[in-house]
């Protein structure tokens, strides 16, 4: 497989527009925002036909991507058996539009949480425990499931680690821009390094380092240049989605021209 780049969609505007917009600005693949409002399950099975229709025409492929508030982690049991049929509705959609790569976060409800060892165990297990049951739900319709890593100083690599050691078939979702926020370069460099071919699926954006900004590659602080090559070093060949929620087309396609060029 050749490296192939594509956006994500917003969950507050129309799927079918932005899946026109990707193919004019010339992405290879779309990632499906599968989040209320717009991205809410209902609303995409709806508009499956057209959706797949498209996707048809255009010569693209789909990856899934479900809300980064997926409480699956919830210490409250009854919310967090909630967010689990909800995700499972989440696969339904997924299988209905072909998507066979679907990404959830390991989102915890409170920083307080992560200050007390028992207590972020606790998060964590749950979490292990629900993307377990998920991963055996998904199996049903072939459909891989991955994590993605979150903006956090408090969720170390380690601990991601810790809930996906638990889970061999699981894929790991690798944000750069949000492993920059968890320890700069140099978490991003072991994120790689770690997991290596277990990463599915790469986002790609720019931050100061701080805030998850989502700014256009080159308008923040980190070395895309040492990224680049980290991923070329461990071979990665697969899917990288641009993640710039600022800047409008402009900044995706300076962005992407940048990455190529890197690449090359
Ligand atoms: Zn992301």
């Amino acid at each position: 497989m050749a490296l192939k780049f594509g956006v994500l969609t917003s969950p507050v505007e129309d799927v079918v527009k932005q899946i026109k917009v990707a193919k004019e600005m010339g992405f290879d693949f779309i990632e499906i925002g599968i989040e209320p409002p717009m991205g809410d399950p209902e609303i995409l099975i709806a508009k499956k036909d057209t959706i797949l229709g498209l996707l048809k025409e255009y010569g693209m492929f789909t990856i899934g991507h479900t809300a980064w508030f997926c409480d699956l982690g919830s210490l409250v049991e009854d919310l967090r058996r909630a967010w689990i049929e909800e995700a499972k509705n989440y696969i339904d959609a997924a299988h209905k539009l072909g998507i066979k790569l679907l990404n959830f976060h390991a989102h915890y409800a409170s920083e307080a949480y992560m200050e007390i060892d028992k207590y972020k165990k606790q998060v964590f297990d749950n979490l292990v425990d629900s993307m377990e049951e998920l991963m055996g739900y998904a199996k049903q319709f072939d459909i891989k499931l991955m994590l993605e890593n979150i903006p956090s100083k408090k969720m170390q690599l380690n601990d991601f680690r810790y809930i996906v050691d638990r889970l061999p078939g699981l894929g790991v979702h690798l944000d750069v821009g949000h492993a920059f926020i968890t320890g700069g370069m140099e978490c991003v460099s072991r994120f790689i390094r770690t997991f290596g071919e277990r990463i599915a699926h790469v986002h790609v954006h720019d931050n100061n380092g701080e805030e998850d900004q989502h700014l256009g590659i080159g308008k923040g602080k980190i070395n895309y240049e040492k990224v680049v090559e980290e991923l070329r070093k461990i071979g990665y060949d697969k899917t990288i989605t641009f993640e710039v929620f600022f800047g409008g087309k402009k900044a995706l396609l300076e962005s992407r021209k940048k990455i190529e060029k890197l690449w090359k």
